[in-house]
């Protein structure tokens, strides 16, 4: 039922009209001065008002103007007998739907209310919907918002681009792989993205429908594995059947490629050091076996002589790798407890005993009164030291000295083990600790070795979160400390 306001001090045409429209079907209020008129117009919401143009307290034009304020949807009419153009142009420029001239018949009224009202619904029904549309692009802008979050927040690198190869969407991920800091979205992105890369955005954008298929790649984003990306293509499917665009994922694999580096490095190595052994091995017994070659018996002793150090020396090389591989992929029972490094360190010097009077080295020890433990297992300290003592005396002058010193710090327990030997210099220092290094010089040539000893040490001392320190002078000698963390 239409809900009409008349506001009209007239009180015969008020009552009159309130009748009329009554017996229509609508809902009438009434007015008796502008003041009321405002008021009721502007508390309720009407579908119609007539509006008296003349009115002792506030005028028509006014009245208007107020409800409308408050009311944009209510459809007004303005009524007087003193019909002036320009009031009425004013009227209608303010909003009022039309003019109704006094005195006006029955069907002139009806007709005017008739045609307010179907504009009122479809004012109404436009409101509705706009209504509607704000509250969806609310949404919609809310799941933008969550969207870009979500692609924010995601640690791969993410780069969307659309089917003429201009920038959609980028995450702060992505860059750290490609130089596009600076390009903004809807730019040409192809160009700045690696050739391998922009050539399979080609392949798929070039396809007129849309296949499903993805492509990856490992590229190096930076020089000398510093940065290796996997970076997977995908094409982005348009409702109609055809591309839409592509999606990069870019993915950091650069561990991943060093540890394959470093595995494909120490294989060779591994290989390498073998064959030679192996292959003087070989030689030597071709020759014993050879028929054509008579060769004297003192000689074949020496060959099988020589043939016995060599797969001795590659019996230790064996178990050496053994036991770094044993460490490296951590199968080692370890049997952590108490270890006291002073009597790990008395016990290696006994062990020593017969070769240190041999090449006439004698070892001098230094260790504090106290001694606090570390919790360690005792096998890998023992293994640690004596391959550091060891070495002293392997690469010991005759007559040479050995001193070893324990002092303890607010953390470590320090170890120094000092040497009077041939030193390295330094070049050969800063290798050391590889797998196979061994210094090759004059000085070195003829002790027998196989390179994995400090390699292992490296791996022990680390593993229980400890440090090792080298210092060397060529010919003069060299001290190696061992900092251990202390038993909490
Ligand atoms: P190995 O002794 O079996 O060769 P290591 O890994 O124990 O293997 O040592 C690697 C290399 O480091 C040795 O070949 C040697 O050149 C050098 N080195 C180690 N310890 C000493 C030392 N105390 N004095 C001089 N050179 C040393």
């Amino acid at each position: 039922m239409p809900k009409v306001l008349i506001v009209d001090d007239e009180k015969g045409l008020r009552q009159g009209t309130k009748r009329l429209l009554e017996s229509e079907g609508y809902e009438v209020d009434t007015a008796e001065n502008g003041t009321e008129g405002i008021k009721l117009g502007t508390e309720n919401d009407y579908d119609l008002a007539i509006i008296d143009l003349k009115m002792p307290d506030i005028d028509g034009i006014e009245v208007l103007k107020e409800i409308l304020n408050k009311r944009p949807n209510t459809i007004c009419f303005i009524a007087t007998a003193y019909a002036s153009y320009d009031t009425a142009i004013e009227a209608t420029k303010i909003g009022a739907l039309s003019y109704i001239p006094k005195p006006f018949s029955p069907d002139e009224l009806l007709g005017n209310l008739k045609t307010g009202y179907e504009k009122r619904l479809l004012l109404l029904e436009a409101e509705k919907l706009r209504k509607e549309r704000e509250e969806r692009l609310l949404e919609i802008s809310f799941e933008k918002t969550r969207l870009n979050t979500i692609v924010n927040s995601i640690i791969d690198g993410v780069v969307v681009i659309n089917k003429n190869g201009e920038l959609v969407l980028t995450n702060p991920a992505a860059l750290k792989y490609f130089d596009i800091d600076n390009a903004i979205i809807g730019e040409y992105i192809l160009e700045f993205l690696p050739e391998k890369i922009s050539a399979l955005i080609k392949k798929i954008l070039g396809n007129p429908t849309f296949t499903g298929t993805s492509y990856s790649e490992q590229i190096e984003l930076k020089p000398n594995r510093e940065l290796v990306g996997d970076v997977s293509v995908s094409p982005v499917p348009h409702h109609d059947g055809t591309v839409a665009g592509v999606v990069l994922v870019i993915n950091d694999i650069t561990e991943l490629k060093k540890i394959e580096y470093i595995k494909s490095q120490f294989v060779s190595m591994v290989a390498h050091e073998l064959k030679t052994p192996v292959a003087a091995v070989l030689g030597f017994i071709r020759i014993i076996l050879d028929k054509k070659i008579n060769i004297p018996e003192d000689k074949k002793t020496d060959y099988l002589s020589r043939s016995q150090n060599r797969l001795e020396s590659l019996i230790s090389m064996v178990n050496d790798l053994l036991d770094i591989s044993r460490m490296e992929i951590k199968t080692k029972q370890r049997e952590i407890r108490d270890v006291n490094i002073k009597e790990i360190i008395v016990s290696i010097i006994e062990f020593l005993e017969l070769e240190l009077k041999k090449k006439n080295v004698t070892i001098n020890t230094e260790f504090e009164e106290e001694h606090p433990l570390i919790s360690a297992d005792q096998n890998e300290i023992n293994r640690l030291f004596t391959n550091i003592i060891g070495n002293a005396l392997k690469y010991n002058k005759d007559g040479g000295e050995i001193s070893i010193n324990i002092k303890t710090s607010r953390k470590f327990i320090v170890t120094k083990i000092s040497d009077t030997g041939i030193g390295m210099k330094p070049e050969e220092k800063n290798k050391l600790f590889q797998e196979f290094f061994r210094a090759k010089n004059d000085k070195t040539r003829d002790i027998p070795g196989t390179g994995l000893g400090l390699s292992i040490v490296k791996r022990i001392v680390e593993s229980y979160s400890g440090k090792t320190e080298v210092e060397s002078e060529y010919g003069k000698g060299s001290t190696f400390t061992i900092y251990l963390p202390k038993k909490i």
